[in-house]
C-alpha cells in the first residue's frame, strides 16, 4: 500500500513515527501551516516556523524516505489576533518557494468577522498563486459552519477543484460533494471521524474527489489512520485500485495542481532498495525501514 498524507502535522512527531509511516507505506505529505499550541506573540514566530516545515522538516522527512510538502497560512485559531495578523503581507514570498504546493490550513474556527476577512485574504491568494487551498472546517455548529465556507469559496472566484473542505464528516460531506471542491477527512483514534465511518462515507459516495489524512495536530493523533483507513477499506472490499485511488492518486492529483509536486523515490529509497536494505535484517529484532546510512546522517545531525 503506497500512501501519500495530505495533511499532517509533522512538527508535532518524533523520529520513531516517520520510521512507522515509511514502513506503513507512507512515501509523501502535506504539512499544513498550523497553530504553535501556546499563543504565538508576534511576526518571527511563524517566519521561524515557515522557515522548518518548508526548509528543516522537509530535510528530516527525507531521511526516512518521505517525500515532504508544505502548506503556508495563517491558521484560523490565530486570525482572530491582531499580532498574528500581521504575518499575512509575509505569506505571499512563501507561497513562491518550491517545496510549497498549497495555501493552507485556512477558514472558520468560531466563525468570527476577522476569521472571514483572513479566509477571504487566503482563497484571493491561492487564486493568485494558481494554487490549492487547505480549508478547515470548524468542529462545532458544523454544518452551517459549512455552508459559509461554501458560500465564501464561491464569492472569491476560486475554481472549486483547487479547494479541500477539511474535516468533514457525515453531516457536512453533501453539501461539499455537490460543490465540485475536494472532500478531506481527518481521522482520529478516538474523536470526530474513524475508519469504519470513513469506509461507510467511502461506500455511499464513491472514491472520487475524495482526500484522507490523519491530522496529527497537538491533540491525540495516530499518524497510521490513514494506513488503517487502506486496510478497513480492504477489510470492506473495497479493491486495490480504490484504495490506492484514494491514498495515493488522489492527493497526488489535488496537490499536483500546484505545478510542484514531487513524489518520485528518495535516493536510496528506490523500488527495490529496500530488500538490500532489510538483508541480515530481521524483523524480530525489529529492523528500521530505514538505511543505515540515513539513520547514521539523522543521529549524527
Ligand atoms: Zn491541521
Amino acid at each position: 500500500m503506497r500512501i501519500f498524507d495530505p495533511h499532517i502535522h509533522m512538527t508535532s512527531r518524533t523520529t520513531d513515527d516517520y520510521e512507522a509511516m515509511y514502513a506503513a507505506g507512507v512515501r509523501a505529505l502535506v504539512e499544513p501551516a498550523f497553530w504553535l499550541g501556546q499563543p504565538r506573540t508576534g511576526v518571527s514566530s511563524f517566519l521561524d516556523y515557515f522557515d522548518a516545515i518548508t526548509g528543516w522538516e522537509r530535510f528530516r522527512a527525507s531521511q526516512f524516505g518521505i517525500r515532504h510538502h508544505a502548506a503556508i497560512a495563517l491558521n484560523p485559531k490565530e486570525a482572530n489576533d491582531p499580532r498574528c495578523r500581521e504575518v499575512l503581507p509575509e505569506l505571499d514570498r512563501y507561497l513562491r518557494r518550491e517545496s510549497v504546493v498549497a495555501v493552507g490550513e485556512t477558514g472558520y474556527d468560531s466563525m468570527t468577522p476577522e476569521e472571514e476577512e483572513v479566509l477571504e485574504t487566503h482563497l484571493d491568494l491561492a487564486r493568485r498563486h494558481g494554487l490549492p487551498v487547505i480549508v478547515h472546517t470548524p468542529h462545532r455548529d458544523k454544518k452551517h459552519g459549512t455552508q459559509r465556507t461554501l458560500d465564501a469559496i464561491a464569492n472569491s472566484g476560486i475554481a472549486p477543484g483547487l479547494v479541500v473542505l477539511d474535516h468533514l464528516n457525515e453531516v457536512t460531506v453533501d453539501l461539499v460533494a455537490d460543490s465540485g471542491c475536494w472532500m478531506g477527512f481527518s481521522i482520529y483514534p478516538d474523536t470526530k471521524m474513524d475508519p469504519q465511518r470513513m469506509v461507510a462515507i467511502l461506500q455511499r459516495l464513491g472514491t472520487e474527489r475524495m482526500l484522507v489524512n490523519s491530522a496529527a495536530d497537538w491533540g491525540r493523533s495516530d499518524p497510521l489512520l490513514t494506513s488503517k483507513t487502506g486496510r478497513a477499506m480492504l477489510d470492506a472490499g473495497f479493491t486495490d485500485a480504490e484504495v490506492d485511488g484514494v491514498l495515493w492518486e488522489n492527493p497526488v492529483a489535488f496537490y499536483g495542481q500546484s505545478g510542484r509536486l514531487d513524489v518520485t523515490p528518495l535516493p536510496g529509497f528506490e523500488l527495490g532498495a529496500e530488500a538490500e536494505l532489510f538483508e541480515g535484517n530481521s524483523i524480530l529484532r525489529g529492523a528500521a525501514a530505514v538505511p543505515a546510512t540515513a539513520t547514521a546522517t539523522a543521529t549524527a545531525s
